[in-house]
C-alpha cells in the first residue's frame, strides 16, 4: 500500500471543506476503500475519516419519515426498531449483505458509494474503463458472470453491488449532501449513480468534498415489504439478482407498487415498467410474470451472465407473489409456470 495522510474531521462542514481544499478522499468504515487501496485500485494521497462524525443518529422526521445520519453503521440501521417495523425492506436488504462484522463497521454513506465487484476493476493488470479509462472493458468478452444486463454500454458492464441502496431506491430516499462550500443540498437516491455510457469512470455527479451527510426516508409507502436476494451462497456473497418490493393490494387489485432491482444494472435499478404495469391491475401470477417480462425486455446478456435475465424475471414475479400472498401457478405436469 502506498503511504497516505490521515485525519479525522470534527464536523461534517469541516470534513467537506477539508476534502474540497486538499482533494482528500473520505473514509467511512473502510471495508471497501482499504481493500481497494491495498490492491492499488484506489490510491488516495490523503484520507478524511468521517466514520466518527456526530451524524450517526437515526431520528423521526417531522413528516413521519426517518432521518438517518450517514455515519450510522449498517448494523445500527438494520436493527433500528422503526426500520424493522415500518421500513422492513431496508432492514431485510441490509441484513442480507456482507457479514455481521462488516456491517458493524460499514457506514450508510460508504455503503452507498461502495465500488463495483467486477473482477476486472479489482485486477490492475487487466483492462477496465472504470479504473483506467480507455483501457477497454475486459468483462464484455471475458468473465461476465456477475455483470449487469440492464443499463450497460459498450464501455462497461459492471454491476452495482449494494443491497441497501436497492431498498433505499424503492423507498424514494433522499440524500443530504454537504458541499465543500458548507451548503447542504438534496438529491434523490435514484439520481446518485450514473449509467456508464462512455464515461464509466464517472460513477456519480458528486464533486470532490461532497459528503453524504444524511439520508431521509419519506413516510413508508403502504403495503407488504419483501426483499429477495439470489446468490451463490447463503451468506457472505453479493447478489446475482435482488428484488426489493413494497406492494399494496386491495380487493385483489394492486393499489401501490414500489420495486427496485440489484445485481442486474450498473446502479440500483428502479423497476418502473413493473410499477407501471401493475398499478391498478389485478394481483395475479400472470400479471406479475407479464410485468417482469416488460422490465427485462431491454436486457442483454454477455454470455456468462445470460442466465440473469430469466433469473431476474422469476425473482421479480416470485417476490411480487410473496408480497401479495398468492401462490405461483403450477400448470398440469407439475412444473411451476415461470415467465
Ligand atoms: C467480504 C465482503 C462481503 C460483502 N458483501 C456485501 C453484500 O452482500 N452486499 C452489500 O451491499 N455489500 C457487501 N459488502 C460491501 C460492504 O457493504 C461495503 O464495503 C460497505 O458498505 C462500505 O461502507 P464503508 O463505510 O466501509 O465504506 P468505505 O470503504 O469507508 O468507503 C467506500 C466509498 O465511499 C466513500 N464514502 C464513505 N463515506 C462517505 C460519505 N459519507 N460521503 C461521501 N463518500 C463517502 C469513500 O470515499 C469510498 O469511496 C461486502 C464487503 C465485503 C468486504
Amino acid at each position: 500500500m502506498r503511504p497516505f495522510g490521515y485525519e479525522r474531521a470534527e464536523s461534517a462542514v469541516a470534513a467537506a471543506r477539508r476534502a474540497a481544499d486538499t482533494g482528500a478522499t473520505f473514509i467511512g468504515g473502510g471495508t471497501n476503500l482499504v481493500d481497494l487501496m491495498k490492491l492499488g485500485v484506489m490510491t488516495p494521497e490523503r484520507l478524511v475519516d468521517v466514520s466518527r462524525l456526530p451524524n450517526r443518529d437515526i431520528a423521526d422526521a417531522d413528516d413521519g419519515g426517518l432521518a438517518i445520519g450517514a455515519a450510522a453503521t449498517n448494523t445500527a440501521l438494520a436493527n433500528d426498531p422503526r426500520v424493522r417495523e415500518r421500513f422492513r425492506v431496508l432492514s431485510l436488504a441490509l441484513l442480507s449483505g456482507a457479514t455481521p462484522q462488516i456491517r458493524n463497521k460499514a457506514t450508510v454513506g460508504g455503503n452507498l458509494l461502495q465500488r463495483t465487484r467486477c473482477p476486472y476493476f479489482y485486477e490492475v493488470g487487466l483492462p477496465c474503463n472504470k479504473r483506467a479509462p480507455g483501457s477497454g472493458c475486459g468483462a464484455r468478452f471475458g468473465r461476465s458472470r456477475d455483470a449487469a444486463v440492464l443499463g450497460t454500454s459498450e464501455h462497461c458492464i459492471a454491476a452495482h453491488p449494494s443491497d441497501m441502496a436497492v431498498a433505499m431506491v424503492a423507498l424514494d430516499a433522499r440524500l443530504g449532501v454537504r458541499g465543500g462550500d458548507g451548503d447542504l443540498r438534496w438529491l434523490d437516491v435514484d439520481a446518485l449513480h450514473r449509467l456508464p455510457g462512455d464515461r464509466p469512470d464517472r460513477e456519480h455527479d458528486l464533486a470532490p468534498g461532497d459528503l453524504i451527510e444524511t439520508v431521509r426516508l419519506p413516510p413508508p409507502p403502504p403495503g407488504r415489504h419483501v426483499y429477495t436476494k439470489v446468490r451463490d451462497r447463503a451468506s457472505y456473497a453479493f447478489a446475482l439478482v435482488s428484488v426489493a418490493v413494497v406492494l399494496a393490494v386491495e380487493d385483489g387489485v394492486v393499489t401501490s407498487a414500489r420495486v427496485a432491482l440489484g445485481g442486474v444494472a450498473p446502479k440500483p435499478w428502479r423497476a418502473r415498467a413493473v410499477e407501471a404495469a401493475l398499478t391498478g391491475a389485478r394481483a395475479t401470477w400472470r400479471a406479475f410474470c407479464a410485468a417482469a417480462e416488460a422490465e427485462l425486455a431491454p436486457a442483454r446478456g454477455h454470455g456468462d451472465n445470460d442466465f440473469k435475465i430469466p433469473l431476474a424475471r422469476r425473482a421479480i414475479a416470485g417476490t411480487l407473489a410473496e408480497a401479495a400472498g398468492i401462490a405461483p401457478e403450477v400448470p398440469t405436469g407439475g412444473r411451476r409456470a415461470t415467465p
